[in-house]
């Protein structure tokens, strides 16, 4: 049996469509339960929504405000869990909250807020503390001093959210020989059939190859896409369920803002913006728009980027705020589940982050909304339905061991270069079929601008060109043409 959608074989007990996060943790979840499982994506796995996202594993203490503090305790365990599983993906940092005489939440509340949230992790987080005006303006020089009346510090964690999807692929793939996950694999019919398995018809869209197989179960995990996407196979009994929202980020040069510390900033429209510094960038986000519908790989726009940029420059009053100090920036869509509320569709924050199952048919099921962070959990109820249906015990535990599959270019490590060899390595073990996937997703190059190794870009992929040509989708003017 094979590894292209030609010679995979022709039966799977599941099919789940969508390998971003909650694909990801369905599929694994699944495969350590022995049960054969095909995954496939339209693009790349983790090319939408599950790169895009700000990349916390965190509790959410903005939820905290909307009293929704089962979400926020179930995070919070998972964030907590995650990082023993994954340090290598996943690493607690401290997060500085400053407030302000105009803060919408002052000292007090936000004193109260990171002492409940340390309760709701079961005293797991690192403890949060208070910190005075005087501490703060000593500790963080460069933010805005005027009105400022002090501010606190909690626990979070930032993590690589496109390899903690990959890796629990490649973890489904490891746990259970019979599984299958196939990038750049559509859905385009099914035909239902409860006897036999449902007849599903799969495309390859860089093979240009169609194939029809059988699943008895059929999982629909497209997260922001799903209306869409079930509107176009014909499932009539749909009504759409999600409200696409928009968010965008900034990566900043790592010398426009003197700071070590990730903030959360209070913006004056009720929201909050995250400033994340990494060793070499810092990460800013996010905005929040509700879209009509949902498009495969958008970009922020220039009104996007000036938001946010504005509301640094309110808190650090050096900043320069202009594109300048921008090294790239990328924005996704939150598959948030639709309320019945007008009040809240137009405020997307206070929009619920839990998630939803559906039933659209015999044994065809969607799942929709969640967080990254909440990832191993949102799909467990289906997981154990399937693997109970097999006449197997299910063990909500079984996913609480660490990822077995460890990427070879690693987020929070950095080697001063990187070899033919390393890149053969990532091209055999990876599920790569293009150059983009290999430089943006497995190598964390989103542009040229990301590139920290010593050695030239372009010299070295052009001088593994001949060796790699046959492997993957790749041209010579791909590797010239990238910035
Ligand atoms: C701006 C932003 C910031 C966020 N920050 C955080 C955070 O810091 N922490 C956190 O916990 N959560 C965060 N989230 C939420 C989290 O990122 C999402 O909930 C999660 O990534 C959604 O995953 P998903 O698998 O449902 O969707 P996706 O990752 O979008 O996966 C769906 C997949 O379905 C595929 N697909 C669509 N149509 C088809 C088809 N016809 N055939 C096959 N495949 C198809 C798509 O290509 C896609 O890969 C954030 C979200 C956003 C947008």
């Amino acid at each position: 049996m094979g590894n292209s959608l030609i010679d995979i074989d022709g039966e799977y007990n599941t099919l789940i469509i969508g390998g971003g996060i909650v694909g990801a943790g369905i599929f694994r979840d699944l495969s350590l339960h022995s049960v054969k499982a095909l995954l496939i994506d339209k693009f790349d796995f983790a090319s939408q929504t599950s790169s895009s996202s700000s990349k916390m594993f965190h509790g959410g203490i903005r939820y905290l405000a909307s009293l929704d503090f089962g979400l926020v305790w179930e995070a919070l365990h998972e964030k907590n869990l995650w990082l023993k599983l994954a340090p290598h993906l996943c690493i607690e940092r401290p997060f500085l909250i400053p407030t302000y005489k105009q803060s919408a939440n002052g000292l007090l509340a936000m004193h109260l807020g990171v002492k409940l949230y340390d309760l709701l992790s079961s005293f797991q987080n690192s403890p949060s503390k208070a910190l005075s005006r005087t501490n703060i303006k000593k500790a963080y020089p460069c933010l805005t001093q005027e009105n400022l009346t002090g501010g606190v510090i909690y626990y979070d964690a930032i993590a690589d959210d496109c390899k903690i999807t990959l890796e629990s692929i490649y973890d489904g793939i490891l746990a259970n020989k019979a599984s299958r996950a196939l990038n750049y694999v559509e859905i385009t019919a099914l035909q239902e059939d409860s006897e036999d398995g449902h007849i599903v018809e799969l495309y390859d869209n860089l093979a240009a190859k169609k194939r029809t197989i059988r699943a008895k179960n059929i999982i629909f995990a497209t997260g922001p896409f799903t209306d869409t996407l079930l509107a176009k196979l014909g499932f009539s009994n749909w009504s759409p369920a999600i409200l696409p929202t928009k968010g965008s980020h900034i990566w900043l040069k790592k010398s426009s803002l003197n700071i070590d510390t990730p903030a959360v900033l209070q913006t004056k429209d009720g929201r909050i913006i995250f400033v994340m510094p990494y060793p070499d960038k810092i990460l800013v986000g996010t905005t929040e728009i509700i879209l009509q519908s949902a498009d495969f790989n958008i970009r922020p726009t220039n009104e996007e980027i000036d938001y946010i940029l504005d509301n640094i420059a309110a808190y650090f009053p050096d900043f320069e705020a202009n594109h300048s100090q921008i090294i790239s920036s990328y924005a996704g869509i939150r598959p948030l589940v639709l309320e019945n509320s007008t009040g809240a569709a137009k405020n997307a924050h206070k929009v619920s982050r839990n998630h939803k199952v559906f039933t659209i048919g015999t044994n065809i099921s969607v799942i929709i909304g969640g967080k990254l962070t909440t990832y191993r959990t949102m799909g467990q109820k289906l997981s154990a339905k399937i693997v109970k249906q097999n006449g197997r015990n299910y063990d909500a535990s079984k996913s609480k061991q660490p990822l077995s599959y460890r990427s070879k270019i690693l987020p929070f490590e950095r080697k001063k270069n990187i070899s033919p060899e390393d890149i053969f390595d990532i091209i055999t073990n990876e599920k790569i079929r293009t150059f983009e996937d290999l430089v943006k997703r497995r190598m964390g190059i989103y542009t040229l601008a990301h590139w920290h190794y010593q050695q030239d870009f372009k010299g070295l992929f052009l001088s593994i060109f001949e060796k790699i040509k046959d492997r993957i989708k790749i041209s010579k003017e791909e590797i010239e043409s990238f910035n």
